[in-house]
């Protein structure tokens, strides 16, 4: 037996299959929008559109950006010569909200994961492999303390060693399996600092 409409069911499940949104929560949403003022809705899902349509990959770092170049990578100011390789933007925000690191980012959209399919072809490691052609001294490698990011990260000083660019890993100050997002300033600096070769 259908409890709600047809057009509620349809809502509740497009919420309920984002991430982090369970069945409850989905309903919750679904019933709140209901009852929104129209002009509401329509703001809303304008700027769900707009927001998709208009943003994009850095052409450099690959972080998302409305521009051709993001903030960080158009900013003369910041060392374009050390590269700090995170698995998403949310990671890249977490350093950026330190104001402590000085140099630039390469955002991987991923962590290579046996387990899930995913291999290096699937992340975008040839386009830093690409970045490295230019003058770079240090590469410090900051994906998750997980065992995908563990992986990815002895992937990619495998990769770099050979260059004789300087490779470095972020120490484990991280909890292990800790996402980059949640972890305060403080570890992440101290993380960052207490970096050793790959
Ligand atoms: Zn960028």
């Amino acid at each position: 037996m259908d409890l709600y409409s047809g057009h509620i069911n349809r809502l509740i499940d497009e919420l309920a299959a984002l991430p982090g949104i369970g069945a409850k929560s989905a309903q919750r949403l679904a019933f709140h929008m209901i009852n929104m003022p129209r002009e509401k809705v329509e703001r809303l899902a304008k700027t769900m559109v707009d927001a998709r349509e208009n943003v994009r990959y850095c052409k450099e770092c690959y972080t998302l950006t409305d521009q051709e170049l993001c903030p960080v990578c158009s900013n003369r100011k910041r060392d374009h010569n050390t590269i700090m390789v995170v698995e998403n933007s949310r990671d890249l925000a977490a350093y950026e909200k330190t104001g402590k690191y000085e140099g630039v980012y390469h955002v991987l959209h991923g962590a290579i994961s046996p387990m899930l399919g995913i291999g290096p072809n699937d992340i975008r490691l040839k386009e830093l492999m690409a970045r490295l052609e230019g003058d770079v001294d240090e590469v410090i490698v900051a994906t998750n303390s997980s065992l995908e990011g563990e992986t990815t990260a002895m992937y990619i000083g495998k990769l770099i060693k050979p260059t004789g660019i300087r490779v470095t890993r972020i120490a484990s100050g991280v909890p292990v399996g800790g996402d980059l997002e949640y972890i305060d300033e403080v570890t992440l600096l101290r993380a960052l600092e207490g970096r050793t070769e790959l």
